[in-house]
């Protein structure tokens, strides 16, 4: 049985009619308070509205984020599952690795710096390729990790200073590369 108290009024609803003359006159308070209401004051701590505030904005740059639609924006997603104030990337190599935007052939090309995407060892050269399988990287390859497993591998490589050493010396390597590709033009 549901009892509902509106100013002086009283209704009661039976089972079986619940949802029908209850939830009707619900809906007409509540369209009543959209237009005729005034607007109330509800004192609140600072503390409180400043946390409001960044819980939404938090959600609505997730969303922002959710929605992008780009290579590089699928490619992070991949690796991180949202977006928080409290990461921050502060290595370039990092960076170039997620975003895929960094000195590999494949991504110059894209912007025209490059007439190839081909590495010199004749493989198209993006981020992946010299993280995990150039020859000419051979020696700071990272091991490869499958695809449901790619952002809990990406946590193991933000705190590990060895695979972000090899890292940046697979990206340095790359750098050389494109170096040389680029005076070749
Ligand atoms: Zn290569």
């Amino acid at each position: 049985m549901l009892v509902l108290w509106l100013g002086r009024e009283f209704y009661k609803v039976k089972h079986g009619h619940v949802g029908i003359q209850g939830n009707e006159l619900a809906d007409q308070q509540a369209k009543l308070a959209t237009t005729t209401g005034v607007d109330t004051i509800i004192p609140a701590p600072r503390s409180y509205v400043k946390r409001l505030l960044n819980k939404l904005m938090i959600k609505e740059w997730n969303d922002y984020w959710r929605q992008y639609n780009s290579t590089s924006g699928a490619r992070v997603r991949d690796y991180l599952e949202h977006v928080s104030p409290k990461f921050l990337i502060h290595s370039k190599c990092l960076i170039s690795f997620l975003s895929g935007h960094g000195p590999f052939p494949f991504y110059l090309c894209r912007f025209k710096i490059l007439d190839s995407p081909l590495c010199v060892c004749g493989q198209v050269c993006d981020a992946d390729h010299y993280t995990f399988s150039c020859s000419l990287t051979q020696k700071f390859h990272l091991v490869k990790p499958a695809d449901a497993h790619k952002r809990a591998w990406f946590q193991n490589l933000i705190n590990n200073s060895q695979a972000l050493n090899k890292l940046k010396e697979a990206f340095r390597i790359s750098g050389g590369v494109c170096d040389s590709l680029t005076q070749a033009v």
